[in-house]
């Protein structure tokens, strides 16, 4: 496995970061996670767009420019002859000391890491999910804005603990208002009536790649949608429920906080959308190839 680290391509066991970097020692920092489908990086320029907006949110320099980035994901994807990967993309406040000031800070750290993922079971995509409700609530964009996708993932993970020690492996989370916000690692959408309805990202969401891609399918298809308010009530009384992420991609939800939504399983606008998630997949990688054709036609 190659690494990119600070613009060189290291083997893992050279891969390695200082202990006075600020994303070991306070978290600070940003990072992206990025699917590779059959070769092509999925919306690749979307994700380095929200890494960078993160970044200039905490006033953190990226000591590349966004082309340089995109080169150097494709690069590290290349050189490790992966054709399904999951990359994770680090930039870190770097080496600083051990005070708190980001300005000590000379340097951002840059890791880009292509590895593969899998958080859940297999049968959850078949069968569905189970979430229970975080007593954690999504920190308010007061304090730290949710569209943020810092290195400090303690709010959700605190949320995620409490998940597990339920028995599950995802918890929807709240806001301050107490309406829901996403999940730990995911968003969250339902369908009432026929419409997709997601909880707006003022109500402290992630603005999710694959919540994008969800909405463009919805478009595409002639499925309603609003980005709205949802209470735990709106979930509970769902006729459908699914999760998207870029790790996740798309679950079904069956149960919530121990009621079970609809049928208590996976509903046929959600297994639409699966379906044309995949449709997604194929016709962004035959447009990729084709503006790289074209682009080697420009050329000779
Ligand atoms: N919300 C949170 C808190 C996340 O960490 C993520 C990514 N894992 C998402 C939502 C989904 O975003 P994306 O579709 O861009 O992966």
């Amino acid at each position: 496995m190659l690494i990119y680290l600070d613009g060189k391509l290291v083997p893992r066991s050279e891969a390695t970061v200082s202990v006075f970097d600020h994303g070991f020692l306070y978290g600070d920092g940003v990072f992206e996670g990025i699917r590779v489908y059959e070769g092509n990086v999925f919306r690749l320029p979307e994700h380095v767009d929200r890494l960078y907006e993160s970044a200039r949110t905490i006033g953190l320099h990226i000591p590349m420019e966004r082309a340089e980035m995109i080169e150097a994901v494709r690069g590290t994807v290349a050189a490790n002859e992966k054709t399904d990967a999951y990359v994770r993309v680090v930039v870190s406040r770097g080496p600083g000391d051990l005070g708190i000031d980001p300005t000590k800070c000379r340097k951002a750290t840059v890791v880009i890491i292509v590895d593969s993922i899998s958080i859940y079971p297999r049968e959850v995509y078949d069968y569905g999910l189970e979430l229970v409700t975080s007593s954690v609530r999504r920190i308010p964009a007061e304090s730290l804005d949710p569209r943020v996708k810092s290195l400090n993932y303690l709010n959700n993970i605190l949320a995620r603990l409490e998940a597990t020690n339920a028995g599950c492996v995802e918890a929807i989370m709240l806001n301050h208002q107490g309406l829901v916000a996403e999940c730990t690692g995911d968003n969250i959408f339902i369908v009432k009536h026929g419409r997709l309805e997601t909880p707006a990202l003022t109500q402290g969401a992630l603005a999710g790649i694959t919540r994008q891609v969800v909405i463009e399918i919805a478009h595409a298809v002639g499925v309603p949608w609003r980005e709205t308010e949802l209470a735990l009530h709106d979930v509970y009384n769902a006729d459908e429920c699914f999760l998207t992420g870029t790790a996740a991609e798309i679950v079904p939800v069956v149960t919530v906080d121990g009621r079970t939504i609809a049928d208590g399983r996976p509903g046929p606008l959600t297994r639409l959308i699966v379906a044309e998630f995949r449709r997604v997949r194929v016709v962004d990688r035959a447009c990729a190839r084709y503006a790289g054709e074209e682009l080697v036609a420009e050329r000779t």
